[in-house]
């Protein structure tokens, strides 16, 4: 879960997040402008769990250095589950309670700006509920009552969502599940990335028999057990499904995660556009996180390659948060699997692709209709 930290500059957004990390993650100052990019602190909070907090730049500021502020400002805004919106009164604060509300992200409102006092303590001021004007309160003693209503009022503004497992219906306890997992040059150096170690965990916690291998000791597997199940890495999609029997259901961690973290049913329909790309047509492979890509990297080398194969297509790369703002230069849209990103990422993301008219698909679906087995994929 992220917790983005929204105001005008110096309306106290660091004083309250370092308040509710306590600790200081941000420097505090009375010059206005002080924070200059987001600044995170990963944090388990009581009642919330692990969460990161994100203060950020804030808005309201002149000059060049001010709109850059607020382009970092709202970049934060897609990858956004609670909003704490600091009302000091100033002129951008509703344009800008409109523009979370706009993006279906739950605010609640601080109002007032936190001072620091001679002694160094921080005087209260209300907190207004995520329901807007009707349930302002303004009797919290001091600062600290004040903090803990926040954390309150933000553990129940987060969206519920029902606990979905990973694997869905796949399923069932006692299976023996295939997992295959190349270990490459593009796989961390020392330890197993996350989607694979959260599926082994989730296949634990279900009672299945996870059983981990390498394409390459796929065939040895096989003379061993029976899966019920094989997930594999896109990468390998088709080398799998030629080795498996042919009745086994086949599915991969990344189709398993874009289930998870978006709507699946968009991303198969937006894979049909691989179908009709053109010559001259251009792709967005948009990536969630920034990493140093190598010569396997599945985004910026294997996918382009396979959509090049069909028709000679231009392809741009967005990382991190640099998802265009303009749209309209696509004709489609191949988003990874955003496995250390959260799903108000992935949600808004394909929100703006609908509303561009651009197809958006994933990874791992992207793979397999690349590799003519979507049919055969088995969805959670
Ligand atoms: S967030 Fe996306 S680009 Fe980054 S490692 Fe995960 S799947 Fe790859």
């Amino acid at each position: 879960m992220q917790i983005s930290f929204f105001g005008a500059t110096n309306s106290g957004k660091s004083t309250l997040v370092n308040a509710i990390a306590g600790q200081q993650v941000s420097l505090v100052s009375e010059l206005p402008g002080t924070t200059t990019d987001p600044v995170r602190k990963r944090i388990e909070l009581p009642g919330i769990g692990p969460c990161t907090l994100v203060d950020t730049a804030g808005y309201g500021d002149e000059g060049a250095l001010g709109a850059e502020r607020e382009r970092l400002t709202r970049a934060v805004i897609d990858s956004t589950d609670v909003a704490v919106l600091l009302r000091s009164g100033h002129p951008s604060d509703p344009i800008w309670e409109s523009l979370l509300h706009k993006a279906a992200i739950p605010v609640v409102a601080v109002e007032g700006h936190p001072v620091i006092s001679s002694e160094g303590e921080v005087e209260g001021h209300p907190v207004i509920s995520s329901e807007g004007e009707a349930e302002v309160e303004r009797s919290q003693p001091d600062f600290s009552s004040t903090v803990e209503m926040t954390i309150r009022r933000i553990a129940e503004a987060l969206p519920r969502e029902e606990e979905r497992f990973l694997t869905g219906s796949l399923v069932k306890p006692g299976d023996t599940v295939l997992l295959v997992m190349p270990q490459d040059s593009e796989a961390p150096k020392g330890r197993i990335i996350l989607p694979q170690v959260q599926v082994i965990r989730e296949l634990l916690d279900r009672g299945c028999v996870p059983v981990c291998c390498t394409p390459a000791s796929l065939p040895g597997a096989l003379q061993n057990i029976t899966p019920n199940l094989v997930i594999t890495d896109s990468q390998v999609f088709k080398l799998v499904n030629e080795t498996i029997p042919s009745g086994t259901p086949l599915t991969s961690f990344s189709i398993l995660l874009a289930a998870a973290k978006g709507d699946i049913s968009t991303f198969i329909e937006g894979a049909k556009a691989i179908d009709t790309l053109r010559p001259g047509n251009r792709v967005l492979i948009a990536e969630a996180c920034t990493h140093v890509p190598d010569t396997e990297d599945i985004g910026r080398v294997k996918i382009p390659a396979l959509l090049r194969r069909r028709a000679d297509v231009g392809v741009d790369i967005a990382a991190g948060n640099d998802f265009p703002e303009d749209l309209s230069p696509y004709s489609l849209i191949v988003h990874c699997g955003a496995c250390v990103a959260t799903s108000a990422l992935v949600r808004s993301r394909t929100r703006k692709a609908l509303l561009a008219g651009v197809p958006i698909t994933n990874y791992g679906i992207a793979l397999a209709k690349l590799q003519g087995i979507l049919d055969r994929v088995v969805l959670p």
